[in-house]
């Protein structure tokens, strides 16, 4: 369910790594229950962007406030107790830990799993991921690219997050395991159920068929925005190279 109470806030965002301005004043907002898309081309600053609000990005400037808390005040582990999961780039899982192992660990980890709720996500969590317990005694390295997607998605998960934070989980897979990822943020009620979700992607197409509504970044400034219902990816890849 989408709601217009808002979130996530990001105001007069801007991140830095040395001289190397990745974002720039960026203003935004994820309501709860929304799934909102910041798409770019490479190095639009969407990874920068996703990191300044866990807590894992370079020099910070601006605003993070997940309803009223702003999180760039207090420390970085306190963006995972109030309810953030970063899914990065690159699908980290724990590749020598069993898939299994993968999921209680995340579960285990979170302040806000009470321990005897644990058996019941974890059977909630392979009923929506059939795979991941076909595999579940198996290194969580010798998955699939698809497969270590879904796990790591599934770890965030598996914490109970209010906000989902994925970056490009379209990248390196086939077609049609793209589709069976995104499927889990076009099943609203399912697995997800009121969490929001900031995606960011290259992809329009794809996040655009999932999301509410999207931002465009180029060279770190948004450059367009809308209902993702309004826009179309031939425009939005033009507006890539605004700016
Ligand atoms: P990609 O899809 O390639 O990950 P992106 O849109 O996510 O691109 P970022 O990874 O956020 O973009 O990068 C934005 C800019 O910041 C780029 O110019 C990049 O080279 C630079 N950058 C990113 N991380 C660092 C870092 N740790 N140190 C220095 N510069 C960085």
């Amino acid at each position: 369910m989408r709601t217009s109470a808002a979130l996530l806030t990001l105001e007069n965002l801007s991140v830095r790594y040395g001289e190397v301005r990745a974002v720039e004043a960026v203003d935004l907002t994820v309501g709860v229950g929304e799934v909102v898309s910041i798409l770019g081309a490479n190095g639009a600053g969407k990874s920068s962007l996703l990191r300044a609000i866990s807590g894992e990005a370079g020099h910070v400037d601006g605003r993070v406030s997940l309803r009223d808390v702003d999180l760039l005040k207090g420390p970085r582990y306190g963006v995972a107790r109030r309810g953030v999961a970063h899914v990065m780039e690159g699908r980290r899982v724990i590749p020598t830990l069993s898939v299994i192992d993968n999921l209680l660990l995340a579960a285990n980890a979170s302040r806000r799993v009470s321990r005897g709720s644990v058996p019941g996500a974890l059977e909630e969590m392979y009923a929506y991921f059939p795979r991941l317990r076909e595999r579940q005694s198996q290194a969580a390295g010798l998955l699939s690219g698809g497969e270590q997607q879904m796990l790591a998605i599934g770890r965030a998960l598996m914490a109970k997050p209010d906000l989902l934070l994925l970056d490009e989980p379209s990248m390196g897979l086939a077609p049609i395991m793209i589709e069976e990822i995104y499927d889990i943020l076009r099943a609203r009620d399912g697995i997800l159920g009121e969490c929001s979700v900031l995606l960011a992607e290259q992809s329009a197409a794809v996040a655009l068929s999932v999301s509410d509504r999207a931002y465009v970044l180029s060279r770190g400034s948004v450059v367009f925005e809308g209902q993702a219902s309004e826009l179309d990816a031939g425009r939005v890849a033009a507006a890539y190279l605004q700016g």
